[in-house]
């Protein structure tokens, strides 16, 4: 007979990696600079492998958040997190994976280019644990790329170096004909002085970019002698770039001149790579029921005769509480289930269901919903709706109105952006809104929507509630 095991724990995903230590195993990986797309397929692999990432400051939470199933710890100095300093970010990498634990230390730009990749693994020789390095692409080569500017060139620079700005009694200025400097925040104006008292041409170009490969990316250029002139500021994070091969910069590079869209939920495929860059505004579903009210509806799902969802999330977290009340899908067999949207039925053949329907509001030619359920003859339905905690009545309601009872059941929550992941606007050139649920959530971050700005609403619902919230 076969042996049925029910697993109620998500045991470690590597309690037999085989380590022959017992020991875990540590990935010291890059990130590279900013662009979630420049990371490694490596780097991806060992992250959907990992049972732990340690993450710094310079990697965006965007990125570690596309592998749900790790430990996130954050090492970097955010003001409401804990400081790490970097003998406790050892001492860390180490108590996981002496744990027997994969962990993935993930750095921004490359490891081991001011990263501090060396004294890490210095720690894991002395303790023994197994660990490999994953390079990343360092800001200066993600800079380079993403502003047109070569770092090295035929007959106007033949040899280029690294060297950073912090401390400033460690600045150097090697006799390469590109110099880039890291961590030059607050001192750009000490590294100039160091370069033209080491006797480089005040015509010497410069160029500072902010930001490389991100969305808010940003390139000052002048001369050596011109950015002496200028007033101290503050770029972070920043390159500095010096050397003659930046007469190559153009202000439209290919980066500048692609449209940023900000996305709040909804499927970026519909903007293509070539024009657009997309910027994620997660606009967060997470599990969040009245667990008694789900149980009870569960346990009572033979009284209705028709299952509708809205959108994927609805999906995905109705099954979750489904699961976990010991029922699965023979025990919707007697409903029909619809959806609203492609994503929701997308969803559903994940866990073995054709929806009976699909009713696409957009391009529907404004029949609404209720005009959609009755083309399609769905009345007299008891139906229930898993949906927001923080319910949205307009689909309940237009449900009834087709003549049908409405039963929402909350089985997820929208989660309040946090003020540090806020999107700097003056970057973006189109927001993409994909439910109610999202406007709203916008609003409380950002009160408005500069008049320069494009929208784009998901359908019809999301379009009142924009014109509810922004008048827009
Ligand atoms: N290991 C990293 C560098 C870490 S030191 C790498 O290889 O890129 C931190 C410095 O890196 C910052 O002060 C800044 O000078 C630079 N930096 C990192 N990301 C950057 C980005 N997106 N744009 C500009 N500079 C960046």
């Amino acid at each position: 007979m076969k042996e049925v095991r029910i697993m109620h724990e998500q045991p470690s995903k590597h309690n037999d990696t085989g380590t022959a230590t017992g020991k875990g195993y540590v990935y010291i990986a890059g990130a590279g600079p900013g662009d979630p797309e420049l990371l490694t397929m490596k780097a991806h692999r060992v992250l959907l492998e990992a049972d732990v990432i340690l993450y710094d400051d310079l990697v965006s939470p965007d990125l570690v958040d596309q592998y749900p199933a790790a430990e996130k710890i954050y090492t970097g100095k955010r003001k409401d997190s804990h400081h790490f300093e970097q003998d406790e970010i050892n001492q860390e990498i180490v108590r996981h994976a002496l744990k027997g634990k994969i962990v993935v230390r993930l750095k921004g730009g490359d490891p081991f280019i001011f990263g501090r990749g060396g004294e890490e693994i210095d720690t894991l020789r002395r303790q023994g644990i197994g660990y490999e390095i994953i390079p990343g692409i360092t800001a200066a080569h993600g800079a380079s790329a993403y502003t047109e500017i070569p770092l090295t060139m035929r007959k106007v620079s033949s040899s280029v170096s690294f060297c950073t700005g912090h401390p400033v009694s460690k600045i150097q200025v090697p006799d390469t004909d590109t110099i880039v400097y890291y961590m030059v925040a607050s001192s750009v104006h000490d590294v100039l002085d160091m370069v033209a008292a080491k006797g480089r041409s005040g015509d010497t170009k410069v160029a500072v970019v902010q930001n490389a490969t991100r969305y808010n990316q940003k390139t000052f250029t002048g001369t050596l002698d011109e950015f002496r002139k200028r007033e101290r500021a503050v770029y972070s994070p920043a390159l500095l770039i010096i050397g003659d091969n930046i007469s190559q910069f153009i202000e439209t590079s290919w980066y500048s001149r692609k449209k940023k869209v900000l996305m709040t939920g909804g499927d970026s495929k519909r903007y293509p790579g070539t024009d657009y860059i997309v910027v994620n505004f997660p606009c967060r579903r997470v599990a969040g029921a009245d667990l008694d009210a789900v149980k009870a509806t569960i346990e009572g799902i033979d009284d209705f005769s028709m299952l509708f969802f809205q959108n994927k999330s609805s999906v995905k977290y109705f099954f979750k509480y489904l699961f976990e009340n010991g029922r699965d899908v023979r025990h919707l067999s007697h409903m029909t289930i619809c959806t609203s949207g492609r994503a929701a039925a997308a969803e559903l053949l994940t866990y073995g269901i054709i929806p009976d329907c699909c009713l696409e509001a957009e391009g529907s030619a404004g029949l609404g919903l209720t005009g959609l359920l009755s083309k399609e003859g769905l009345a007299q339905q008891h139906i229930l709706l898993p949906c927001s905690g923080n319910v949205d009545e307009s689909v309940a309601a237009e449900l009834r109105d087709a003549g049908n009872r409405v039963t929402p059941l909350g089985v997820y929550v929208h989660e309040a952006q946090r003020q540090e992941d806020a999107v700097d606007l003056e970057f973006i050139d189109e927001i993409y809104f994909s439910s109610p649920g999202c406007v709203r959530n916008f609003r409380t971050l950002y009160g408005s929507i500069p008049d320069r700005i494009r929208v784009t609403p998901a359908d019809d619902r999301t379009a009142e509630e924009l014109q509810r919230q922004f008048g827009r």
